[in-house]
């Protein structure tokens, strides 16, 4: 098949006047402009898209569908633990059919608004099959978490019996583990889902450094999450708290040495950031969530000097109000910082998240690489740059008319 428009962007360098996309099964075979493709046309399945831009589909690197149908029961607070009490105590959730729906509604509109990937969180058996054999590509990072000192069987039973359920491996779907974050799971539950990705081959994600009460509880084992532990009944008292900083703390369990996903990193003090770097780690950064919950001055300045791959994820509709990257595009370039390029933020949405999920050919439109891609809708004007293009784009009046995934339409606008 091929794909053309009237520009082409396959990759954060690159801009092709009227170019087009020819794929085969899931593999991009050539990239070009539409007159050098079309001398050689090997197919007459062509689908022209004119006034539009074909790039390489968004990647959503850190997104929790199961909580998709939150988006109207939760209420947005100040207090993150508050919020995560919300969460937790959600009478829906405990519904196998309405967390089915979720991840269903979830996936839906990821790939009606151009998302070829996704980085998912997820806690039950519920959906798993939804998301087994969901047309995206994803990363299911199975979610750890409690506060116990020891490791019951129960729980071990628990995990293994889901991760039994969740492989093997596709070519569009792969098993991974998320421990949640510091003040949600013991030292014992980080290294034993440390064991587990050693032991399965699983990519790792974490949620750290998100909120100042995290490094709080960190360094003295008070404020939000000791009082948030304490209203669940669970008992982490015999927990010593490290006093050290959430990275430093990972660092100390021995999680960067797996060059995990970092989600959040709102909050970093300079030696975090350099233990970030020299680990090689991944930063998902989420930058609406970050506004629902009143953050400000994300580090994003000192994780690009650091060259740290950073990557972007809507968390989830519980503290979002869209899963569309191109809200999440909107959002990075209001930040209007000269170190922060349109190149960069091109890239953050697509390869990194790729990179940082596992996934290799993935997020660029090159002969060779898989063949994920969106066409976007442009308006009547001059658009030369990849700053002109990610900026119409980024307005709500232009309208993803294509998401492909492997080579597979998955959706088309009519
Ligand atoms: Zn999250």
């Amino acid at each position: 098949m091929i794909i053309k428009a009237k520009l082409v962007v396959p990759d954060s360098r690159t801009v092709l006047k009227n170019g087009a996309v020819f794929f085969s099964q899931s593999e991009v075979k050539q990239v070009d402009t539409w007159e050098k493709i079309s001398a050689n046309c090997p197919t007459n399945n062509i689908l022209d898209f004119g006034n539009a831009v074909v790039l390489p589909g968004w990647v959503n690197a850190h997104t929790h569908l199961e909580l998709t149908n939150l988006r109207d029961i939760i209420q947005r607070k100040k207090c993150f633990a508050d919020w995560i009490w919300q969460i937790a105590t959600s009478k829906e959730r405990e519904s196998s059919s309405w967390i089915l729906k979720s991840i269903q509604d979830g996936l839906k509109m990821s790939w009606k608004s151009g998302t070829t990937t996704i980085g998912n969180i997820h806690q039950s058996l519920d959906g798993l099959q939804a998301l087994k054999s969901s047309p995206l590509r994803t990363t299911v990072f199975y979610e750890t978490l409690g506060f116990n000192t020891k490791l019951e069987k129960t729980y071990i039973d628990r995990l293994e019996n889901l991760i039994n359920q969740s492989l093997p491996a596709t070519k569009l779907y792969q098993p991974a583990i998320s421990p949640h974050a510091p003040y949600s799971t013991s030292p014992y539950r980080y290294r034993h889902s440390l064991d587990v990705a050693q032991k399965y081959g699983f990519h790792l994600s974490t949620h750290i450094s998100e909120t100042q009460a995290e490094i709080e509880f960190l360094k003295t084992g008070k404020g939000d999450f000791s009082h948030l532990l304490e209203k669940f009944g669970i008992p982490y008292q015999a927990w010593q708290p490290p006093k050290v900083t959430p990275i430093a703390y990972l660092d100390q369990l021995g999680v960067l040495k797996k060059g995990p996903q970092l989600v959040h990193c709102n909050y970093l003090s300079e030696e975090d950031i350099n233990c970030i770097a020299r680990t090689g780690s991944s930063v998902v950064f989420c930058p609406r969530s970050h506004q629902y919950f009143f953050h400000t001055n994300y580090p994003l300045k000192q994780l690009i000097r650091k060259s740290i791959r950073i990557a972007i994820g809507t968390d989830s509709l519980a503290s979002n109000w869209s899963l569309d990257m191109r809200d999440e595009l909107r959002r990075l370039l209001e930040f209007g910082a000269d170190y922060l390029s349109s190149e960069s933020i091109l890239d953050m949405l697509t390869i990194n998240g790729a990179k940082s999920l596992g996934w290799s050919k993935v997020g660029r439109l090159e002969k060779g690489w898989q063949a994920d891609l969106v066409a976007i809708s442009l308006p009547p004007i001059t658009i030369e740059t990849i700053d002109d293009i990610l900026r119409q784009i980024a307005q709500p009046s232009t309208q993803n008319l294509l998401t492909v995934v492997a080579g597979e339409i998955i959706y088309k606008h009519n």
